[in-house]
């Protein structure tokens, strides 16, 4: 199968044409960019047949089945629109759009077009996740009473673009960070966020945009969550612990792109360290996508579960923003 990219990103770079070349018989054609100089260089730096400056073209291409969308928040959603009314299977990353109706149109357009719209959240894809939702569901911890995520990083240089100063592009480290705790949350509890306390500060990075915030959510069956996100911590790690009232488990540097990590279960027994797979979450996402588009599985995060990890950062700013608790507005989708 062929793939077109659109959006000449570091993230396909870095991880996604790898996991799309790491398929049997898959293979990325074409790149879209807005820049014919650096469409050019990318493609001849990741051994892509041809770039163009015309989504158009792209989207053309009768040889390209599918098209990964990793351009910048706000062109999702047009992308996305263009990519489904030409008959291409959609992945797209996260967040899906700037707002959740936008997400819901394009969710539903590609509904109503018989084809596949994904979700790029790749933690739901990573060994550690898998393990932990897997202890959770064995009920190794009994019945779970709260959850923190600890999603606290220091940027990269390399990514202090758009994303602390573009409030227009979906800049901030809400739509950034946010929507992952969402997703991962929404994954191991198999419950929807329903209300939101949130607080956030632009710090030392943010210019327009926040660039720290903390959450706290209540879950339908009762269970509380507690987020920190932020862009500026150069020295502090990541992790997730879940309290259950038979055990905890404690994982940490597991809210990364990365394959790595440790998870620790701790109970009456003591305290167990807990093996996982080191695959790559983002080729285990495409390989998912692919199966769905077989029809042989569902993505590993659908359009939906990209919309509810939306609403669910959005109302975090919602909440920042005015103070008050916001109940999360998930648009009457339900599933
Ligand atoms: P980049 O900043 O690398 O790319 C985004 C866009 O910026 C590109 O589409 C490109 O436009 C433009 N661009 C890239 N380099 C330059 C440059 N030197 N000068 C001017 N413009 C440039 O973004 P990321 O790869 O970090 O993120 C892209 C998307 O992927 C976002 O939606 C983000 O949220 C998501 N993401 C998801 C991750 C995940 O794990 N699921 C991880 C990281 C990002 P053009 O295409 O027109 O050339």
């Amino acid at each position: 199968m062929k793939w077109g990219l659109i959006g000449a990103s570091r993230i396909a770079a870095d991880t996604m044409i790898s996991a799309i070349q790491a398929q049997n018989n898959h293979h990325v054609k074409g790149v879209f960019s807005s820049s014919s100089v650096r469409g050019k260089a990318y493609a001849e730096q990741n051994g892509i047949p041809y770039c163009t400056t015309d989504l158009g073209r792209l989207l053309a291409d009768p040889e390209i089945s599918a098209v990964y969308i990793s351009t910048t928040n706000e062109k999702h959603k047009a992308q996305a629109l263009a990519a489904i009314a030409a008959g291409k299977h959609v992945l797209c990353e996260k967040p899906l759009a700037m707002t959740v109706s936008d997400a819901v149109q394009m969710n539903t357009a590609a509904q109503e077009a018989g084809l596949v719209f994904a979700t790029n959240h790749h933690l739901r894809n990573a060994g550690s996740h898998l393990q932990i939702k897997a202890l959770i569901d064995a009920g190794r911890i009994g019945e779970i009473l709260s959850v923190r995520i600890f999603h606290a990083v220091y940027l990269p240089e390399s990514l202090q673009s758009w994303r602390i100063n573009n409030a227009s592009a979906g800049g901030g480290v809400i739509p950034d960070l946010v929507v992952h705790d969402a997703d991962t949350i929404r994954f191991h509890l198999q419950e929807d966020p329903h209300q939101v306390v949130a607080m956030m500060r632009s710090t030392s990075m943010g210019l327009g945009v926040e660039d720290s915030v903390m959450s706290l959510w209540t879950m339908p069956s009762g269970v509380m969550v507690q987020t920190h996100d932020s862009f500026t911590h150069r020295y502090a790690q990541t992790g997730i612990e879940f309290y259950g009232n038979k055990g905890s488990i404690v994982a940490r540097d597991v809210m990364t792109p990365k394959p790595i990590g440790t998870i620790k279960c701790v109970d009456e027994q003591g305290a167990e360290d807990i093996d996982f797979s080191n695959h790559s979450p983002y080729e285990r996402s495409v390989a998912l996508f692919i199966a769905a588009i077989k029809g042989t599985s569902q993505p590993a995060a659908t359009g939906i579960d990209g919309i509810k990890s939306l609403a669910v950062a959005l109302a975090v700013k919602e909440s920042a923003t005015t103070g008050q608790a916001v109940h999360v507005n998930y648009e009457g989708i339900t599933l």
